[in-house]
């Protein structure tokens, strides 16, 4: 079971593909959290953790929201990209981060080799809410084109992931992320963070 579990009971959580929450999946978890006595955190990665689920319920649980389409946190899952709101959800938003979060789903969703810890992230305009420039791969677009950083992370030792192509196109954008994958998911076994391969001398791309 891909569940975790710790000592008050186990915890399910659903992926939230640009952090949206279909209506009909809400009232789900919310009768389901009535029935069972669990609760739901809306975790910082946008997706929905059901906690304290009792063991006895778990099944009935999964089956309830996964015939409404719920897709759960695993292994062999890709990454979803964590994104601000964007246009035209908010007045600064240069881009529709939910369009671009598709568009990069539709192309590396079937993945199976990225792990489930790498982190892409993606905002509407230089002010970067979705936390970009802290992740493997960061996304950020300006007015004259989108700029890609990569080898970010948080953590306890935080650092600032380095620009690798300025001023492109969405379509350079997704190729970039696919030369990237594919770099990262043939150098890590483990759960290695891209900053760790920027010294690698076949690296593909210089800070710009
Ligand atoms: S990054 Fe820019 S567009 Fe996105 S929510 Fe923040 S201010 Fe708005």
């Amino acid at each position: 079971m891909s569940d975790d579990e710790n000592a008050f009971g186990i915890s399910i959580t659903l992926l939230l593909p640009a952090g949206r929450l279909p209506l009909d999946m809400m009232q789900a978890a919310h009768n389901l959290a009535e029935q069972y006595g669990f609760g739901i955190y809306l975790s910082l990665t946008q997706n929905m953790r059901l906690i304290n689920v009792p063991e006895s319920a778990v099944s009935h649980v999964k089956e309830t929201l996964a015939a409404l389409g719920a897709n759960f946190k695993g292994p062999g899952k890709f990454p979803l990209p964590r994104i601000c709101v964007g246009k035209p959800h908010c007045n600064l938003g240069l881009v529709d981060t939910e369009e671009l979060s598709r568009k990069i789903l539709e192309r590396f969703g079937g993945r199976e080799k990225t792990k489930a810890k790498f982190k892409i992230s993606l905002a509407a305009c230089p002010i970067g809410c979705a936390g970009t420039k802290l992740t493997d791969i960061s996304v950020m677009a300006s007015r004259a084109g989108y700029n890609v950083y990569v080898g970010g992370k948080g953590g306890p030792i935080p650092q600032i992931a380095m620009r690798i192509k300025a001023k492109v196109t969405e379509e350079e954008v997704l190729d970039t992320i696919e030369t990237l994958v594919d770099f990262h998911d043939l150098k890590t076994k483990s759960k290695k963070r891209m900053v760790k391969l920027l010294k690698e001398p076949d690296f593909p791309f210089a800070a710009v």
